[in-house]
Order: C-alpha cells, then structure tokens, then sequence
C-alpha cells in the first residue's frame, strides 16, 4: 500500500489466476484449457497475418470477425449489431460490469462463482449480494427471483468451478422474470454440454450472452471473448470499449478467431473429443471413490470422503500433475480437475489409485 494509490485500488482484492508452470513435462489439469490444438486453418491465417501489415493499426470494430459470429448464430437473428468482441470473455465482462451492472441495486451472483465477480464488483464499485447455491450446488432461479429489487444478475453457465449447468428453460424464467435488469450469462463453457441462451436473445432485450475462444476453440492465448446482446446492450459496451481502449483486438486475433469461428469440423471433432475424455475421467474417479458433480464443462469438481483435497492437490503437484484446490470453505474438499487428452485423464488416474491405497 502506498499514499499514492487511489482509494479504490487500496481497496481492490485482485483476482488470482490459476498457475502457469514453467516447466513444460508437468501434467497440466489446472486452468481449463483444451489438450486439442487450436484449428489448423486458424493457425495458417494467423502465419499469414504476421508481416508488414503489422504496421498498420488492426481494424477498430474487428469487423470480420463480428461478421463471422454473427453468421454463426444467423440462424436466431443475430446480426454484427448484436455482437461485441474483447480481449478475452474476462475484458468483454469488465465493460459489461461498467456498463450494465454499476446501479444503485446490488447485483445477484451464486456464492460459489467464478472469483472475477468480486474483483470486478470492488474495482468499478459495485454493490453484489451472492444468492448461496442450493445444498447439491445447482442454481435454483426461484432464490433469485425472491431476493428483490437488483441491479442486475450475472452467473456461468455451467457454473464454475462446480461444472453445474442450469437448463436453458430457467435461463429464460429468470430473463423473462426481470424485464428492468440485464440477465449477464457467462458461457465460457457452454459448447461442452450446455444448451446456449443466445436463441433467447431476440426475445429478451435484457439478456447478454458472453462466450469465448478460450476452451472450445483451445485459442487461450489469443485471448478472444464475445458477446451477444440486442444492439441496445451492445451499444453500452461499445461506449465503454471506446472509452478506453478502442484497439482491443489486435490484427493476429482478428483474422485467427474468425478462421476458426469458421472452422465446424475441427470445433465439432474436438469437442467431441473432450466430452469422450470427461466421461472416462469421470468413470475413473468414480471407481476411486470420488464423489463428482455433473459436469457440462471440460473440467470436473470431485472430492473424496476419506482424502483431505489440500493434501491431495500437493501430492499430485510433487508427481508433475497440477490440479486447481480452492482454499474457501464450502469448496476446500474440492479438487477441480481439466479434462485433459485420454493420457493425461489416465496419467491422473494411476497416481491418484497409488496414493489413495
Ligand atoms: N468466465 C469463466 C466462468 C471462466 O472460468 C473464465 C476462465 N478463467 C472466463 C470467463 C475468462 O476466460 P477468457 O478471458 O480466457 O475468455
């Protein structure tokens, strides 16, 4: 701390993101991304898009690509006027925060989330009320709608890092519940086993759909994010966006998160690949004796009644294998686990039967 920090960021309790090793023989199952490569057309059109035209600033509105999610969803209505693009769904949702969520209402979120809601919540000065999660960790809509008057509502879709999915049915109940408050559904994970609320949007003028390129389309590090909204919404994130930076996306992620917006096969077939993964991880935990939640996501949250998570999580760390444990309460017995490639889920599996005898 120093006097001459502002107040807020006094204040801030910064996000902590999950560990990036340096050391590239470990198994890492810690942050979710996706073992599969991303597509290969998305790699040439990047190779391309190295050169001199790295000169020239990258088109401000990431035009091709609004295009390109655009004609993905065109099916349910959506034109470029209903997309936003960022760096990465977590800067897509800190100008939904500036820009939808700062009412005088405290905004609803679960009290078992993902833990940018906070930072951001304390960062731009937003007042939150978390709604706990019901005792088998799913969402219960009707505990929402029985809070009162809020500022808005935002949660993940699966939930993280519990995996739980809310049907699509009671996304809309709680959208068409709060016509006077925006409905945020983060969808990092949805292309894993979810049903997407973006059909919906047309119908809800409150609801934003954010989604990234992170996990289904394996493009992490390219660090691309969306949302879906009616122009209305789109308009506010728009504001902000060009408030502060208005080169979000830089010329690379342009051209490479519309090649693989484009790329079906290699979304389909990887994809399918993770979901094959999950279920032998699941098997295989199960047979150990891990409880594990129902999991739509690339990645799952088990416990063991008779093993302490902490302790198991460091073990796993000294055998190369980096899982992610979470030190708050009501999760702590809790590891969560990326599905990795079949060899990696089983690479797991072998150490965890070791050290579990
Ligand atoms: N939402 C949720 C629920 C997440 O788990 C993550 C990944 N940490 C994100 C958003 C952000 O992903 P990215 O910024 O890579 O798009």
């Amino acid at each position: 701390m120093s006097k001459y920090w502002s107040p807020i960021v006094s204040r801030l309790t910064p996000y902590t993101p999950g560990e990036q090793p340096k050391l590239s023989k470990l198994v890492k199952l810690n942050t979710n991304e996706n073992p599969y490569g991303p597509s290969p057309l998305a790699l040439a059109a990047i190779a391309r898009e190295v050169g001199d035209s790295l000169r020239l600033y990258p088109n401000p509105d990431a035009e091709p690509l609004k295009l390109a999610i655009a004609e993905y969803h065109a099916q349910h209505g959506i034109t470029p006027a209903h997309v936003f693009v960022g760096n990465g769904s977590d800067e897509v949702l800190a100008h939904a925060f500036q820009a939808l969520l700062q009412h005088d209402a405290p905004i609803l979120f679960p009290d078992i989330t993902y833990s940018f809601y906070p930072t951001y919540c304390s960062l731009y000065q937003v007042a939150y009320r978390t709604i706990p999660l019901a005792a088998d960790f799913t969402l219960r809509v009707d505990d929402y709608l029985t809070a009162g008057a809020n500022g808005g509502i935002i949660f993940p879709n699966p939930n993280a890092p519990t995996g739980c999915l809310l049907p699509l049915a009671e996304v809309e109940r709680l959208a068409a519940a709060q016509p006077d408050s925006v409905v945020i559904v983060d969808e990092a994970y949805v292309d894993f086993g979810g049903d997407s609320a973006i059909p919906l949007v047309a119908r809800y003028p409150n609801l934003l759909v954010v989604q990234t390129l992170s996990k289904s389309r394996s493009l992490a590090g390219l660090r691309v994010g969306f949302a879906i909204g009616q122009p209305d919404l789109i308009t506010a994130l728009e504001r902000v966006k060009n408030s502060f930076n208005s080169y979000p996306l830089d010329r690379m992620a342009i051209v490479g998160a519309t090649a693989s917006i484009q790329d079906q096969a290699h979304f389909e077939q990887t994809r399918q690949a993770v979901i094959a993964s999950r279920n032998t991880l699941v098997a295989g935990l199960q047979a150990l004796g891990f409880e594990v939640l129902p999991s739509a996501a690339n990645f799952v949250f088990a416990r063991h009644p008779r093993h302490d998570a902490a302790q198991l999580a460091a073990t796993l760390r000294s055998d190369g294998i980096i899982v992610r444990h979470f030190s708050s309460e009501r999760i702590a017995q809790f590891l969560r686990i990326t599905v990795g490639t079949d060899a990696a889920c089983h690479t797991l599996l072998d150490a965890l039967r070791i050290h579990l005898q």
